[in-house]
């Protein structure tokens, strides 16, 4: 049986052509894929396109495309076996991480990919990122999906979306989930690490919470800041602060009076690390006693875009029961390694 496959694009450099005259890149029609990609039909599924009406650089991307996407991805989830969005890679992680909150227990698969070279550039990437995603979005074995939730494909690596990060402007091999398991490899076989998938537990059936705050700010401290300017902020409800290491930060009254201060202000504080491999442990060194003294929130192992898209997800959003603190602290959807 062949599986069907929703392919929703989005923009990026994955649908540019160079124009060989002018040298410069311009977006082609994606409609036409099946032209430019003629390999696109030996595929063992059907696949069906829907473009964004103005392709967009990523950088343009933001929730109220997180929505569309995931409503859409909503609105089609029965009609389809798998979904795979072409997309920018310069905000990648963000849509993967933002969709994983959004689309609750999912069952089918969801692939994001873009590329480092237009698909119409003689050495793209972009083909075999396109062809081995849409290989994972119609992966099925005895009728259920294999992956059932949202990943990103990028150079011969399936990753965890939420777990992702873009490293590298320059190389193909542009992503990485340091602190996560690849979940699938594409070499002369295409494999799949079945124990590191994800599997919702719960009972309730597929679902869109496209609920997203934007009270949420990311801040990354460094040696000589000046904390005081976190306090002219106002309207500020979760603060995310990426710190040194294991979780630190220069140790004096003045730190802690000052985050003291904006915890009375009703202020959430997230700590995330700098370091993109391993995470935030409080009380390992004296520089992170302050964090559990103001009640902050660990965010352990989190990417800095898991951290910022869960946050913008569960603040004062009201499918949810529980603190805040709680809440962030939970594994959702395999973003955060507790226990
Ligand atoms: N600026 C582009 C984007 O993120 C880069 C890319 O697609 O690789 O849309």
């Amino acid at each position: 049986m062949k599986r069907k496959v929703l392919l929703i694009y989005t923009g990026g450099t994955i649908g540019m052509e160079k124009d060989y005259e002018t040298g410069s890149l311009r977006a082609f029609d994606f409609g036409n894929i099946f032209q430019k990609l003629p390999e696109m039909r030996l595929i063992e599924c059907e696949v069906s396109v829907h473009p964004f009406k103005k392709p967009l650089d990523s950088s343009d991307m933001g929730p109220q495309e997180w929505k569309l996407i995931a409503n859409y991805i909503g609105k089609n989830y029965d009609n389809y076996d798998g979904f795979l969005i072409l997309h920018g890679t310069d905000t990648m992680s963000y849509t993967a991480s933002a969709l994983s909150f959004m689309l609750k227990n999912l069952k089918k698969p969801v692939v994001l990919t873009g590329s480092q070279l237009p698909i119409g550039d003689l050495r793209t990437d972009a083909k075999e990122n396109l062809l081995t995603s849409l290989y994972y979005a119609s992966l099925y074995e005895n009728d259920e999906a294999v992956i059932q939730e949202v990943t990103v494909y990028f150079e011969y690596k399936l990753l965890r979306g939420n777990r992702t990060l873009k490293y590298s402007a320059e190389y193909f091999d542009a992503y990485q989930t340091p602190n996560y398991p690849v979940l699938g490899q594409s070499g002369v076989h295409l494999n799949i690490e079945k124990d590191f998938l994800w599997r919702s537990k719960s009972d309730n059936g597929f679902e869109v919470d496209d609920y997203i705050s934007r009270d949420v700010l990311f801040w990354r401290i460094f040696p000589g800041m000046h904390l005081e300017h976190l306090l002219e902020m106002p309207k500020m409800k979760v603060l995310i602060l990426q710190v040194f290491g294991s979780g630190t930060i220069f140790n004096s009254l003045q730190t802690k009076q000052i985050l003291q201060k904006l915890r009375d202000r009703g202020t959430e504080i997230v700590v995330v690390s700098q370091c993109v491999s391993g995470g935030v442990s409080f009380g390992k060194y004296s520089n992170s006693n302050i964090f559990t003294q103001i009640d902050a929130i660990s965010g352990h192992d989190m990417t800095a875009e898991s951290s910022i898209t869960k946050a913008m997800h569960l603040l004062d959003n009201p499918k949810y029961k529980g603190t805040f603190a709680e809440l962030f602290a939970r594994n959702i959807c395999g973003e955060i390694t507790v226990g």
